[in-house]
């Protein structure tokens, strides 16, 4: 019924209001129209005051327009009070809760309530919130001497979020304040994941600086006669800036993956001439190493959406590996096949080795950024670990997928699924 009400004044007003603004106007018409109309006598009086009653409405400032703001701002002040503090709080996407000056909830929003379930109205959020932080909070707002303040909070069970916590008051004689939950968990995981991968990569980096800078101090010294020895610690030194070279290529090029998030639209690479020229690309290797690189390739065009250079990169990382950790098993099969079956049709890559495998513990951490299962062999095979870690980015921007099988002693199988659209 308030509604009605309120609807219905709002078109009565501006009419009223409109009539009152050219109130001016309409009394120079009707006497316009006295005048056309007879009193031939006093018409010159008559068209006389028609016309300043006519320059009057013209010049001077509409008393109507200003009412009709003011009666504007009113009607929205008017919505904004029906508007009750549970919409609003609703509305708000972070937990906020509403309490009075004794700290008991008055309202909790639906954000809340699933954040830090068993709230109710009634409840003394000082016993809801007993870490010292959130007393502390509370304390400074309900005793006056801030309007608001923030703090960050931690949340233990059932699972650890951080937040930052903002109290206010809401003024205007309510006696009511307002705490407002933002989430920074995710934030700080991943300003977590960026000091270790920076840890990470200072450590890898320092390693080899360490061995070369300390040859360049045995060569100047001890060694400085003894030509063997030289040639001994060059050559170490030499592998050493090789690896210093490898890791930052292997970070530029994650850096470079990272900083063009998309994938250019509409073009296709033939998988077939991808793979065979990274099979002969790697064809030293597998021949140093001993390994015989077979093909199982089905007939018919295998073209798929993507970049032909990223997943080069892609299957050259995996054979590499299973040249190098496979090594043992004296061969790898490279296959390609069509799967239509799933819900995503597309081409499904394998490269299957026949070497010691991994481990089952360590399959789920393989792709993480410098994750290995063994560092020892890893380096002696000129690793970076970040090979893989790489080929999950890549095929994270193809909408591909990765699978890994393995069974101690049998060897793994790297199996990439890359969608035909
Ligand atoms: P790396 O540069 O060390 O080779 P990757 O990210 O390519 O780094 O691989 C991570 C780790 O996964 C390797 O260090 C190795 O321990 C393991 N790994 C990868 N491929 C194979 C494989 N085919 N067989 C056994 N272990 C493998």
């Amino acid at each position: 019924m308030a509604e009605l009400n309120a609807e219905h004044r709002g078109t009565a007003q501006p009419a009223a209001a409109r009539l009152w603004a050219n109130r001016w106007l309409l009394a120079a018409g009707i006497v316009a129209v006295l005048a056309v109309h007879g009193l031939a006598g006093a018409s010159a009086y008559v068209v006389l005051a028609a016309i300043v009653l006519l320059l009057a409405a013209a010049l001077l400032p509409s008393g109507g327009a200003r009412r009709s703001i003011e009666d504007a701002a009113a009607m929205e002040a008017g919505g904004l009070q029906r508007l009750s503090g549970e919409y609003l709080a609703a509305a708000v996407a972070d937990p906020l809760i509403i309490f009075d000056r004794t700290a008991t909830i008055v309202h909790a929003n639906a954000a809340a309530f699933a954040a830090f379930g068993g709230l109710a109205p009634g409840m003394s959020l000082s016993l809801k919130f007993r870490a010292p932080e959130m007393q502390a909070l509370l304390d400074s707002v309900l005793s006056g001497t801030v309007a608001s303040e923030i703090v960050d909070y931690t949340e233990k069970l059932p699972v650890e979020r951080a937040y930052r916590v903002s109290a206010s008051s809401v003024g205007h004689a309510t006696d009511l304040y307002v705490l407002v939950f933002k989430d920074q968990s995710e934030a700080r995981r991943i300003d977590r994941m960026r000091a270790d991968f920076i840890a990470n990569a200072s450590h890898e980096l320092r390693t080899p600086l360490a061995s070369i800078s300390g040859f360049i101090e045995t060569l100047r010294g001890p060694a400085r006669g003894d030509p063997a020895a030289r040639d001994q610690f060059l050559q170490i030194m030499q592998n050493q800036t090789g690896r210093m070279a490898r890791l930052i290529d292997d970070l530029l090029s994650l850096s470079r993956l990272e900083m063009k998030p998309y994938l250019k639209p509409g073009t296709e690479v033939d998988l077939r001439q991808t793979i065979d020229s990274v099979i002969d690309s790697l064809a030293p290797l597998a021949r140093e190493n001993g390994v015989a690189i077979e093909r199982d390739f089905v007939d018919g065009p295998l073209d798929v959406p993507g970049d032909r250079d990223e997943l080069f990169q892609v299957f050259e990382n995996l054979l590499e590996n299973a040249c190098k950790y496979g090594q043992s098993g004296g061969r790898v099969t490279v296959s390609i096949e069509r799967d239509g079956t799933g819900p995503e049709p597309g081409i499904d890559v394998t490269i299957t080795d026949y070497g010691p495998g991994i481990p089952e513990e360590h399959i789920p951490r393989i792709t993480e950024r410098f994750y290995r299962v063994d560092v020892e062999s890893s380096r002696t095979q000129k690793g970076t670990g970040l090979g893989l870690s790489i080929v999950k980015h890549i095929l994270t921007r193809h909408n591909a997928r990765l699978s890994i099988k393995s069974e101690a002693g049998k060897g793994a199988a790297f199996s990439v699924h890359l969608p035909a659209a």
